[in-house]
C-alpha cells in the first residue's frame, strides 16, 4: 500500500487520452497543469479530460493548477550570439528596450528595479552567472561579475537577496486563474510567495471570483519565503519546495536541510507538503532512474512526505507511464519499510498532547488498527489526521466528489466517493470497499471517536 502520493505534472508527451488513463491506473493522485505553458482553454481542456478519466476509472484524482508567478527574464540581444561575461566586468541593466549588447540589456520590470540595493546579488541562467549591484537608481543598475558564463536573450533570472515589492500574482497569472476559476481546480499553486499577505491576495482574488473551495498551494523557492514558512503555511492550504528555484535562490548544499525543516513545520500546522523537481529527472531521455534519484524519492517518503512530483519526466520524457510505475514502486516500497517499524513519537514533538487529531492516530496506533475511518463532509479532518503522520490507512468517506478529489494529495488518506456510505455512516462497508476485511477501526465522525472491531 502506499502512503506517498504521486503528483504528476501534465504536457505534451502525456495530455493524450491513452497515456493519462494508463498513467493514472498507475497511482497518479494529483494532475498539475503549470501555466507557465499552455493556458485558457487549452488547459481548460485538459482539466475536463482529467476529470473525464477519473470518473471512468472511479478513481478520485486531483487537479492542481500552477501560477507562472513573477518569474524575471531580461530583455533582447541585438543577436541571437551568446554573450559571454567575464569575472570583473561591469554590467549595466536599465529600463531602455533598445536590443543588448556586451555591456548592457534592458531589464523590463520596473518592480525590480526599484527593489534592488547596493550589494544585492543578481543570478542568471539558473545561477550560472552571479553578479553583485555596485549601483542601483529606479532606471538603471551597474553590477559586477563574479562567476562569468554566457547570456542571450530572455534569460531568467534570480534575486536572492531582495525582497522584491511586487504582487505575488502578475497580469497574466491574474488572467490565467480568471478562467481556471471557472474549471474548479482542486489546488492552486502559486510560484514565487514571499510573504504570508502573498496567499491572502490570492484568497481574496479567488473567494471574489467563486464559491468553489479551492486551495492554496505556497510554492517555496525564495529565501524569504524560507524565512517566514511557518507564518505561510499557517494561512496557505499546503506548501510545495519548489527545489528548482530554490536551489538557485539558497546555497544548494542547504535544500536538503530546508525540505526537512519545511516538513516538521507543516506537521505542526496541519499543511501538506509536495516534494518537488528533479525527483527522476534523468528518465526524460532513461527509461532506469539513477540510484540517487532512486534514493531521493524514497527519503521523501521516509520524510512523510505527502506527495512527490514528476516534472518534466513526465511532460517531455520518453515514457511518461514508466515514470509513474517507476515512483510507485519505489514509494511503496519505502512507505511500506517505513510502516513496518515503530511509529517514531519525535515525529509529534511540540504537537500538543491535548491535540484530538494527535489522539485519534495514537488511538490508532495503540490499537494497532487496520484504519482510521473518516467521514468526511469537507478535508478539515482527514487532513488533521493525516498530518499526523499515523501510518495508517485514513479512509474518508465524502458525499462529495470535489471533496474526495482534494483529499488525493494528502498522505495516508483513500478518499472513497460513496453518498450512501457516507449518509448511513457505515464505517464497515466503507473499510470493506477500502480492501481492509477485519482489524479494528478508529471511527471519526465530526467530533464523535470511537474504536470498532471488523470481524
Ligand atoms: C521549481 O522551481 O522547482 C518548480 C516546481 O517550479 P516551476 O516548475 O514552475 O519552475
Amino acid at each position: 500500500m502506499r502512503f506517498t502520493k504521486i503528483t504528476a505534472s501534465i504536457g505534451p508527451k502525456c495530455e493524450d487520452k491513452k497515456t493519462l488513463t494508463a498513467m493514472i491506473k498507475a497511482g497518479v493522485n494529483v494532475c498539475r497543469l503549470n501555466f507557465s505553458h499552455d493556458t485558457g482553454e487549452v488547459q481548460g481542456k485538459k482539466i475536463d479530460l482529467i476529470r473525464d478519466i477519473s470518473k471512468k476509472l472511479h478513481t478520485p484524482v486531483a487537479v492542481m493548477i500552477d501560477l507562472q508567478g513573477p518569474k524575471h527574464r531580461i530583455g533582447n540581444f541585438k543577436t541571437e550570439d551568446k554573450y559571454p561575461l567575464t569575472v570583473g566586468q561591469k554590467f549595466t541593466f536599465d529600463t531602455n528596450d533598445k536590443p543588448g549588447d556586451s555591456t548592457r540589456v534592458q531589464l523590463p520590470d520596473a518592480d525590480v528595479m526599484k527593489s534592488l540595493h547596493v550589494g544585492d546579488r543578481i543570478l542568471l541562467n539558473d545561477g550560472k552567472i552571479e553578479m553583485t549591484v555596485d549601483a542601483a537608481t529606479p532606471k538603471k543598475i551597474v553590477a559586477t561579475v563574479v562567476r562569468g558564463n554566457e547570456i542571450w536573450s530572455r534569460r531568467g533570472f534570480n534575486l536572492p537577496d531582495t525582497e522584491i515589492d511586487t504582487s505575488v500574482l502578475t497580469e497574466k497569472d491574474r488572467a490565467d486563474l480568471d478562467y481556471a476559476v471557472t474549471k474548479k481546480p482542486d489546488w492552486v499553486a502559486i510560484s514565487f510567495v514571499q510573504r504570508p499577505e502573498d496567499i491572502a491576495e490570492v484568497r481574496d482574488f479567488i473567494t471574489a471570483r467563486t464559491s468553489h473551495p479551492i486551495k492554496i498551494i505556497a510554492k517555496i523557492e525564495r529565501p524569504h519565503a524560507v524565512e517566514r514558512i511557518a507564518e505561510i503555511a499557517a494561512v496557505a492550504d499546503g506548501i510545495m519546495i519548489a527545489r528548482g528555484d530554490l536551489a538557485v535562490e539558497v546555497p544548494f548544499d542547504h535544500v536538503p536541510a530546508i525540505s526537512r525543516h519545511i516538513i516538521r513545520e507543516c506537521r505542526k500546522l496541519n499543511k501538506p507538503v509536495i516534494m518537488a523537481t528533479q525527483m527522476l529527472g534523468t528518465m526524460v531521455n532513461n527509461e532506469f532512474p539513477t540510484r540517487a534519484e532512486i534514493s531521493d524519492v524514497a527519503n521523501a517518503a521516509y520524510l512523510r512526505a505527502d506527495s512527490t512530483m514528476t516534472s518534466e519526466e513526465t511532460t517531455i520524457g520518453i515514457n511518461p507511464v514508466n515514470v509513474i510505475e517507476t515512483m510507485d514502486k519505489i514509494l511503496s516500497y519505502a512507505d511500506g519499510d517505513a510502516i513496518a517499524n515503530p511509529f517514531d513519537w519525535s515525529r509529534v514533538e511540540n504537537i500538543p498532547e491535548n491535540d484530538w487529531s494527535r489522539s485519534v492516530a495514537s488511538m490508532a496506533y495503540l490499537n494497532r488498527a487496520a484504519a482510521i475511518v473518516v467521514f468526511a463532509r469537507d478535508t478539515n479532518i482527514a487532513m488533521q489526521i493525516s498530518c499526523r503522520k499515523p501510518d495508517i490507512p485514513i479512509v474518508a468517506v465524502c458525499s462529495d466528489s470535489a471533496t474526495a478529489n482534494q483529499l488525493c494529495l494528502l498522505r495516508g488518506v483513500f478518499p472513497v466517493f460513496d453518498n450512501d456510505l457516507f449518509a448511513k455512516r457505515d464505517a464497515f462497508n466503507s473499510a470493506r470497499k477500502f480492501g481492509v476485511d477485519s482489524g479494528k477501526l478508529v471511527i471519526v465522525d465530526d467530533d464523535k471517536i470511537s474504536l470498532r472491531t471488523l470481524d
